[in-house]
């Protein structure tokens, strides 16, 4: 049986005191919650790892950086590796997300590299695909989001790629106020998972959860979950407050 998971990217937001506080908050909250019906993991700046690993309990709140380096050590100034963040105690990395593809010029093959060494250091790895509006309206996005999942995932063997949770994230939808419709978002889960079922075979599919990321919050959310492939959520903006983002997390 797959997880449901909800995750909270916090982007470049917060510092280290205020990101200490909010994580307290949400593992005092979720560690309240009597049946939780998902896992639930915070994506916090490198910055703040250390000291939110000290303050939430794993076992009940993952821990996720947002990047690592295509590379393990070195002359790399300004760069972390899969190394130090598992040194850390996280446990997770978000890789892929639309705004390093977009900003820092990540590609496919950079993104394999960092899946490779994530692994390696035995991170689990939230993987963010997603088409941009252009691509959406001329018809393209199938394709994109396929191109994106098989060039950096499908190299991988089936014992690998059960570490990798998958987020599709419409660019379009992220931070715009704009969320797929739940109909939208349940046709692209479905065609991930049938491409995972192609390439690692139905029970691998089957136990490979696929969060929903773009403007996800309390009021959506429910609809959202209930689609039979929408395993959860990734959220940018509804995480950086701990009822927000309770409010998704018990959305199930
Ligand atoms: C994100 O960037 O991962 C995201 C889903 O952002 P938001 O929830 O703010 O749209």
């Amino acid at each position: 049986m797959r997880k449901n998971i909800v995750a909270g990217n916090w982007k470049m937001n917060t510092t280290v005191p205020e990101g200490v506080q909010l994580a307290k908050e949400v593992c005092q909250a979720v560690s309240a919650v009597e049946s939780l019906k998902c896992d639930v993991i915070v994506g916090v700046p490198f910055t703040h790892l250390t000291a939110v690993r000290e303050v939430i309990d794993i076992n009940k709140v993952g821990l996720a950086a947002q990047n690592c380096a295509d590379h393990t050590s070195g002359a790399y100034t300004g760069e972390v590796s899969a190394p130090m963040v598992a040194s850390t105690g996280a446990n997770y990395v978000i890789l892929g997300h639309s705004e390093r593809r977009g900003y820092y010029h990540e590609t496919a093959q950079i993104l394999k590299e960092k899946v490779d060494l994530a692994l390696q250091s035995g991170l689990k790895i939230i993987f963010c695909c997603g088409e941009s509006l252009e691509e959406r309206e001329n018809g393209t996005f199938k394709d994109v989001i396929e191109a994106e999942i098989r060039d950096s995932l499908f190299h991988l063997t089936t014992e690998q790629f059960q570490n990798i949770v998958i987020a599709y994230e419409p660019i379009w939808a992220i931070g715009t106020g704009k969320t797929a419709t739940s109909d939208q978002a349940q046709e692209i889960h479905a065609l991930i998972r049938s491409l995972v079922a192609d390439k690692f075979g139905a029970q691998v599919a089957d136990d490979t959860t696929i969060l929903y990321g773009g403007s996800c919050k309390p009021s959506n959310a429910p609809e959202l979950f209930a689609k039979p492939d929408i395993d959860g959520g990734l959220i940018g903006g509804a995480s950086l407050k701990a009822a927000d983002f309770m409010g998704i997390v018990t959305a199930f």
